[in-house]
């Protein structure tokens, strides 16, 4: 399930492939030019590649935000690993956490797909605030004040004048929404919050 995730995440994304990049001879110390997307042979984005050095690629471009143009200009390491039939092959370290991975993708600033992963994890943390919204609106209805946290929907008592039957209608589906609210929020926030250090400090040390 992650992993198709995962994969619809990057779809989305423009992406540099480092051997894409290497078979075009633009990782060459020297090396000026630019990288196009092309969509039916027609070019629907462009940046500006320079190869600084034999380890680090300078990359160039805008980006577009609520109508406002950013020049973005920041150097990116790449590192070598000798292959088995000889030779290196190039990675690139993501910009963002570090890792040695052989393909960035584009957001505001390129990053790898695991760093592109904390897009996905705060969908479902949106998801999880709807879920506690909707458990409290249910509780209220049972004239339950507090959230999903306060106390566990079997213990609520029947409001008098409810019928039992709306009454165990609206406990079952409280019991839904708020295992939705609760589904691994310490987990996910461990990991929201890990993935954010690590790029503060990758960005604090450039
Ligand atoms: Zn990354």
């Amino acid at each position: 399930m992650g992993r198709a995730k995962e994969k619809n995440a990057t779809a989305d994304y423009r992406s540099l492939s480092i051997v894409a990049l290497h078979r075009a001879g633009m990782l060459r110390a020297g090396y000026d030019g630019s990288w196009e997307w092309k969509r039916r042979g027609e070019v629907v984005g462009a940046i500006d590649v320079e190869s600084e050095s034999q380890t680090r690629l300078r990359l160039r471009y805008r980006v577009t935000t609520k109508g406002e143009a950013e020049l973005k200009d920041y150097p990116v390491p790449i590192t070598w690993t000798p292959c088995h039939l000889g030779g290196n092959r190039p990675w690139f370290l993501c910009p963002c956490c570090g890792r040695r991975v052989a393909k960035l993708y584009l957001r505001r600033v390129f990053a790898c797909r695991h760093c592109l992963h904390l897009n996905y994890a705060s969908q479902q943390a949106n998801k999880r605030d709807r879920a506690a919204d909707l458990s409290s609106k249910l509780r209220r209805s049972l004239s339950c004040p507090g959230g999903y946290l306060s106390i566990p929907a079997e213990l609520i008592p029947k409001p008098k004048g409810m019928h039992w039957r709306t009454f165990g209608q609206k406990v079952k589906q409280l019991k839904r929404v708020d295992a939705r609210a609760l589904v691994d929020a310490g987990a996910l926030f461990a990991s929201i919050e890990r993935s954010l250090g690590q790029a503060y400090r990758a960005f604090a040390s450039v």
